[in-house]
């Protein structure tokens, strides 16, 4: 994969396809862990003189130009975190769009609107998709792909950009990858992964692969309490998948037969509601009462990651533990986070929700060896998938 230092940048306008696609409540930026993480790659291009033009995606507007999901406080915050005027184009590749790349000067930035405010960003149909890509292309002379948290997705920004311009990955993207690689090449071992979060069906995938690779496998979260229920325990109003119940069999075999310790949770924090403010008992995990839902990981399970945890010298986490949303219901997560930190091993979070937990809890975030910025995208590479945006830089 070509990088930075192999453009020559100076005078020449540089579309950037970065990951700011950052949580908002109305226009106030909740986290902005991306922006901040796209900066170094912005900084070094500004720096040597090119015409920065920014482009990234916000939620999901679905191909329509929606207020809500405008990129315009992200390029606020951008300016801020840069110290330097950041161009808002009020659209993606049409005249306002052109107008402010025209206005660049050499270390300049701007920042294009919600590239996903174009039905053909997204689009299935290669021909649409490219047809978008030749408009944004129409703007740059070379393209940087610095988007880690989008290069698991065909789209228009991603994939067929760089078929068009000379290009490079960036500095978030190459970093991202050297640290993937070191979780599946020559893993030093114990290599413990620990999973949580809502859904199991999002994390079949790399939960085939990681069978395949891992010492051991620790399951919190939401996604515990399928398992627990294919083991044959009632799991009350916990969060059930029962159409993976099959599958999450097959796993557990599979894993008793390649002889990777699968650690479930030993007790839970029974819930009477889905609230911040419910009442709950510890229980056993196999002794979830029917009218109770499982909202965290409990006491004895909080010691038992951590044990497991302890002589690691590889761990990847993705998803919390339990509600850390709710104060009450966020101790699982926090336990599985201190864990991490106090470990010596290599130790990366992958997950949005993952992440922010660890600054919604004030842990230091340079307790661990890497947080990863996209979560599907690094879950996708440890299932063993080609990444679009990746597979579009390498040639
Ligand atoms: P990540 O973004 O780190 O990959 P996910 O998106 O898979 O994580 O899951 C995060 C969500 O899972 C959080 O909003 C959290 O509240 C929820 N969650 C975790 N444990 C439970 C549980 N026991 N019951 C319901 N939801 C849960
Ligand atoms: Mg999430």
């Amino acid at each position: 994969m070509r990088t930075l230092d192999d453009l020559d940048v100076k005078g020449r306008r540089v579309l950037v396809r970065a990951d700011l696609n950052v949580p908002l409540d109305g226009e106030t930026i909740t986290d902005d862990g991306r922006i901040r993480a796209s900066l170094p790659t912005i900084q070094a291009l500004a720096g040597s003189g090119a015409k920065v033009i920014v482009c990234a995606h916000l939620g999901r507007p679905k191909g329509q130009v929606k207020p809500e999901f405008s990129l315009r406080p992200v390029a606020r915050r951008l300016g801020e975190l840069l110290g330097q005027d950041v161009v808002f184009a009020p659209d993606v590749a049409g005249d306002g769009a052109r107008a402010a790349v025209e206005g660049l000067q050499e270390g300049q930035v701007a920042l294009l609107e919600n590239l996903r405010f174009e039905p053909g960003e997204t689009a299935k149909d290669d021909a649409e998709r490219r047809a978008f890509a030749e408009r944004l292309a129409g703007l740059a002379d070379l393209y940087v792909g610095d988007g880690f948290g989008a290069v698991h997705r065909k789209h228009a920004s991603v994939y067929d950009v760089p078929a068009l311009l000379p290009h490079a990955a960036g500095g978030l993207v190459t970093a991202e990858v050297e640290v993937l690689r070191k979780l599946t090449d020559d893993t030093e071992r114990p290599y413990v992964v620990v999973l949580g979060g809502a859904k199991v069906s999002d994390k079949l995938g790399v939960i085939a692969n990681l069978l395949t690779s891992v010492d051991r496998l620790l399951i919190g979260g939401g996604m515990a309490y399928t398992f627990l229920k294919a083991q044959g325990h009632e799991v009350g109003g916990s969060l059930l998948q029962e159409d993976q119940l099959d599958q999450v069999r097959g796993f557990l075999s599979e894993a008793a037969e390649r002889g990777v310790d699968l650690v479930l949770p030993v007790d839970v924090l029974a819930a009477t509601h889905f609230a911040a403010d419910a009442g709950y008992d510890v229980v056993p995990a196999t002794e979830i009462p029917a009218d109770r839902q499982g909202l965290d990981i409990g006491p004895r399970t909080r010691e038992l990651f951590a044990s497991k945890l302890a002589d690691a010298r590889t761990v990847f986490w993705n998803g919390p533990m339990g509600v850390f949303e709710f104060d009450e219901f966020a101790r699982g997560t926090a336990a599985v986070a201190e864990a991490l930190i106090a470990s010596d091993a290599f130790t990366v979070v992958g997950g949005g929700d993952s992440a922010a937990a660890v600054r919604r809890l004030g842990l230091p975030e340079d307790g661990f060896s890497h947080i990863s910025t996209g979560g599907g995208a690094s879950l996708e590479y440890l299932e063993g998938k080609t990444l679009p945006g990746l597979a579009a830089l390498e040639d």
